[in-house]
């Protein structure tokens, strides 16, 4: 009689050494699993199945960490020498903007590490178990001991346990023995004192099924496991760090040393010239606080954090941030089909035995349906008895399960093709009764899977099921009406073809009577009879049409790469819109070419078809040789390598296994081709919205100090003071430069073709556009400076003027900024963004309080200005916005211009 009780740990800490029954009843457990009941008070008891988290930095050490940059220590240095030299003001208003720059980045990072904790929650492992003798899929986390787990090829092992069942099992178990060989497992006891490597008949948490299958009870749950004891296995943490970020920050401290070296040739120039050592300097600290892009990396990781939480939200869930930026670029999608493409919600639509074809209508996986035979009428006896032989095979040589739900709706728990066939099953009124003895599990290597009952009277029987030719190759006959034959494999050839060719996804089904001590093995089975053919509807989701239509447009070329035969992928390529379905290669086919033809073939061909994982690989490696950007799907355990040599390795979230996720740059959490092609829109909005934060930052801050550098040397007065040009950084670069890390995709974002591979987030056109910009500003300064000096005004007056001005200019620029292709004279471009509108608000009012409060005035120089500075000021930022979409008209006429050559 089994306890309900739970194991004490310490009694029986050698489960390797029990035999299982043993092992099964010391948990406390049954071979149907424990009871939810047992389970919930299990759960209280033991706690959750996770491991202890790492130990994360406290909001102290995480806002400190702000601080760590080399812009941030010139400006803290140029803060400390301005207080030296009794320029408290000035310092003040340098910390204002560390300070400020900190909290912002403290704030974002902070909701950006939540997005990505919130990621990590939804890419939370599952487990099927038995609970209540019924087998379900729960969150691996509220494992127990006792729990009966079933797990199989590319699992990851949930939690320690002790095997009950092994099927060709092997485990990869390097994170704890450091063995990279999968180790063979079994469910037989070992020796008491087995060092861990050889106790074969235990799993480990957080190992790696790679082949098999297998049953096994839960023996310890998070930190009691193996991997928990040592925590070896700390939660992947991701950094928000990129290839194009670290290019950018590397950028940034050239710039910084760049300003310096500029700021000290400035200063030199004015002592030459005369001027007070004291103001000088205090003018080149303004210059150089000002050039300083210190917001750049803080808005640049924003961008790139909202991008990812825009991708959750389209159902991608990044794993490894640097695909967040390859996304952008990716010009070829192959995906596989089979719930990719179609919605993987099948139904036995045909079948085909030797008495003929049988339609069968019937939604769902409900066992209503109408069978008809080839007149349309009831099935001949003979074709109905034949339909129920294949019927009970296919159920037999099955490892899902339907339910029914409380709406009345049959789901399927497993594989929605093996759904179908037990629905088929129930239509044929039969009845799988027969126990299961042991089993062959389907590999998309080997494409057929089989199984060994026990059949009444002391006989054994094979059912097996397949892709037509891998099985047809196992069998050596063929069932009729009246008898067995030999097989025709040619005549079924034609009728796989011709289902395929219809759409259907085509599978046979056979079987072997065996005597009492008959076996089934992978390289030795039986001569098979054919039973027949299946035809199964799987359609295309019609959001994967318009996806495929999409990508078309966005110049991505895109390829299926599936393991179903070629007449169904033509078929299906072919009501998707793929561009050449006239064609199909086959693994086969791409076996006998070298390497040369490969890669001409991967090019011109956008179907494959029984295809290997091996050959997904090689295939993804030609594409890249073709200088391609490849994203690529997967699922299978087998999948890993095509999914890390991929440059967007994609896997599915719901019927991926755990080895084809961990090998992927990101998971689809709705195994759907349009969240591909969502994702790759985000990616382009990410790259455009990086870009234009660089764009709009670097040339403001070169206006400001252009500014300063140009009144030096020209001999002028400036046109602003110094305190005045770091209230104008202040108030831009944390109001203003933020926004644009919130920008919607452009409307033609999916209009252009793919960006290539290499370009640099600073092309020749941005660094014109800086120069071009910065000039402008700083010319608009000085003729407002100018124009206020000749209609009488004071200093004050006048550098109010210029100050309001420069920060007018900003707006007007980030206007133009907003549209990095199209003008920023649209609709679309004035509607702006909340974020646009809010940063525009503060500064209004932060500008307001400058130039009309009397303590702003007194403290910043400044004095209240009349209707017509302000309207001035106003008009300077309208022109600057003038300016810069001529500008880029003419730049996109030359573009446009050099294209035609170039095509000429
Ligand atoms: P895709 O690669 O687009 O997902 P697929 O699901 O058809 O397509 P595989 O899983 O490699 O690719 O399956 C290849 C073939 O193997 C199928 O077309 C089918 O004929 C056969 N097959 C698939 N699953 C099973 C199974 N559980 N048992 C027996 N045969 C199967």
């Amino acid at each position: 009689m089994p306890t309900t009780d739970a194991p004490d740990a310490e009694a029986t800490a050698a489960w390797h050494a029990l035999p299982a029954a043993e092992a099964l009843a010391a948990t406390g457990s049954r071979p149907e699993g424990l009871t939810g009941a047992e389970a919930a008070e299990r759960l209280k008891r033991h706690g959750r199945n996770r491991l202890p988290e790492p130990p994360r930095p406290g909001p102290l050490a995480r806002f400190l960490a702000q601080f760590r940059n080399l812009l941030i220590y010139v400006l803290l240095v140029a803060a400390a020498v301005s207080l030296a030299l009794g320029h408290p003001l000035d310092a003040a208003v340098i910390l204002a903007v560390v300070l400020l720059n900190a909290i912002v980045g403290f704030v974002q990072e902070g909701r950006a590490e939540q997005a990505l904790a919130a990621i990590r929650d939804m890419l939370a492992p599952r487990a099927v178990v038995l609970r209540d003798g019924r087998r379900m899929e729960i969150e691996a986390s509220l494992l127990v001991p006792g729990d009966v787990v079933l797990l199989e090829a590319g699992d990851r092992v949930p939690a320690d346990l002790r095997l009950l069942a092994a099927n060709g099992l092997r485990a990869e178990e390097a994170i704890l023995t450091g063995e990279s060989v999968p180790a063979d497992k079994s469910a037989e006891p070992v020796e008491p004192d087995a060092p861990l490597g050889d106790r074969t008949c235990l799993l480990f948490s957080g190992t790696m099924i790679v082949a098999g299958q297998g049953r096994g009870v839960v023996v310890a749950t998070g930190g009691a496991t193996e991997i928990g004891k040592v925590s070896a296995m700390l939660a992947d943490v991701q950094t928000l760090e990129t290839p194009l970020l670290r290019q950018m920050h590397a950028f940034a401290r050239l710039l910084t040393v760049v300003i310096l070296a500029v700021s000290a040739l400035v200063f030199g120039i004015a002592l030459l010239q005369g001027r007070p050592a004291d103001e000088s300097f205090m003018a080149v600290v303004g210059l150089a606080v000002a050039a300083i892009p210190e917001g750049l990396p803080a808005v640049l990781t924003i961008t790139l954090a909202i991008g990812v939480r825009r991708m959750a939200a389209r159902n991608a869930i990044i794993r490894r941030l640097p695909a967040v930026e390859t996304l952008g670029a990716v010009g070829v999608i192959c995906s596989d089909k089979t719930g990719t493409f179609t919605r993987n919600e099948m139904v036995a639509g045909a079948v085909l035995t030797t008495a003929g074809r049988l339609a069968i209508e019937g939604e769902g996986y409900g066992p209503q349906a109408r069978i008809a035979g080839a007149a349309g009428g009831e099935p001949e006896p003979g074709a109905a008895a034949l339909l129920r032989r294949l019927a009970r095979a296919g159920a037999l040589c099955n490892d899902a399960e339907l339910k029914q739900a409380e709406d009345g709706q049959w789901q399927v728990l497993g594989d929605p093709m093996e759904g179908a066939l037990l629905a088929l099953g129930a239509r044929a009124g039969i009845a799988a009764d027969a126990p299961r003895l042991d089993a062959i599990p389907f590999d998309s290597r080997h494409r057929w899977m089989a199984t060994l009952h026990a059949d009444g009277e002391g006989g054994r029987l094979v059912a097996a099921k397949g892709a037509p030719e891998a099985l047809l190759a196992l069998c050596a006959s063929e069932a009729t009406a009246e008898g067995e034959r030999p097989l025709d494999a040619a005549a079924w050839d034609r009728g796989a073809h011709e289902l395929a060719g219809a759409g259907f996804r085509v599978l046979a089904i056979a079987e072997a009577r065996l005597p009492a001590d008959g076996a089934i093995a992978l390289d030795a089975m039986p001569p098979l009879t054919l039973l027949g053919l299946v035809g199964l509807v799987d359609p295309p989701r019609p959001e994967a049409i318009e996806a495929v239509a999409e990508c078309a447009r966005a110049g991505i070329a895109v390829k299926m790469i599936t393991g179903d035969h070629p007449g169904t992928a033509r078929a299906i390529g072919g009501q998707l819109g793929l561009r050449r379905t006239e064609r199909a290669m086959t693994g086969h086919d791409l076996e006998a070419l070298d390497d040369a033809a490969l890669r001409e073939a991967a090019r011109g061909t956008d179907i494959f078809a029984r295809t290997s994982p091996e050959q997904k690989l090689r295939l993804v490696t030609a594409l890249q040789a073709e200088g391609a950007i490849v994203a690529m799907t997967g699922d299978g355990v087998n999948d890993a390598p095509a999914l890390k040599r991929a440059d967007v390795g994609v896997a599915m979230g719901r019927k991926g296994t755990e080895a084809a996720k961990e090998a992927a740059d990101m998971v689809l959490a709705d195994d759907n081709f349009a969240s591909i092609a969502a994702a790759v829109r985000e990616g382009r909005t990410v790259h455009d919205n990086l870009q234009k934060v660089i764009a709009w930052t670097l040339p403001t801050n070169g206006g400001q100090s252009l500014v300063v550098i140009a009144a030096i040397m020209l001999g002028l007065a400036l046109p602003v003071s110094p305190v005045q040009i770091l209230w104008v950084n202040l108030v831009c670069s944390v109001a203003l430069g933020m926004t644009l890390a919130f920008e919607p995709p452009e409307r033609d974002v999916m209009a252009r073709p793919p960006r290539p591979a290499e370009a640099s987030l600073l092309p020749g056109i941005l660094v014109w556009r800086v120069v071009f910009v910065s000039v402008v500003m700083a010319a608009l300064a000085f003729a407002l400076d100018l124009w206020g000096a000749s209609r009488g005004l004071g200093m004050a007056e006048t550098r109010t003027i210029v100050v309001n001005a420069m920060v007018a200019m900003g707006v007007g620029y980030l206007f133009a900024a907003r549209q990095s292709r199209g003008t920023g004279f649209s609709a679309e471009g004035f509607r702006g963004t909340p974020a646009v509108w809010i940063g525009i608000a503060s500064v209004a009012v932060a500008q307001a309080l400058l130039t009309w409060a009397p303590p702003m005035n007194r403290v910043f120089g400044t004095a209240p200005m009349g209707l017509a500075e302000a309207i001035a000021c106003i008009g300077s930022g309208a022109a600057l916005l003038v300016l810069v979409e001529a500008e880029k008209a003419v730049m996109r006429r030359l573009a446009g211009r050099g294209r035609q050559q170039g095509l000429a």
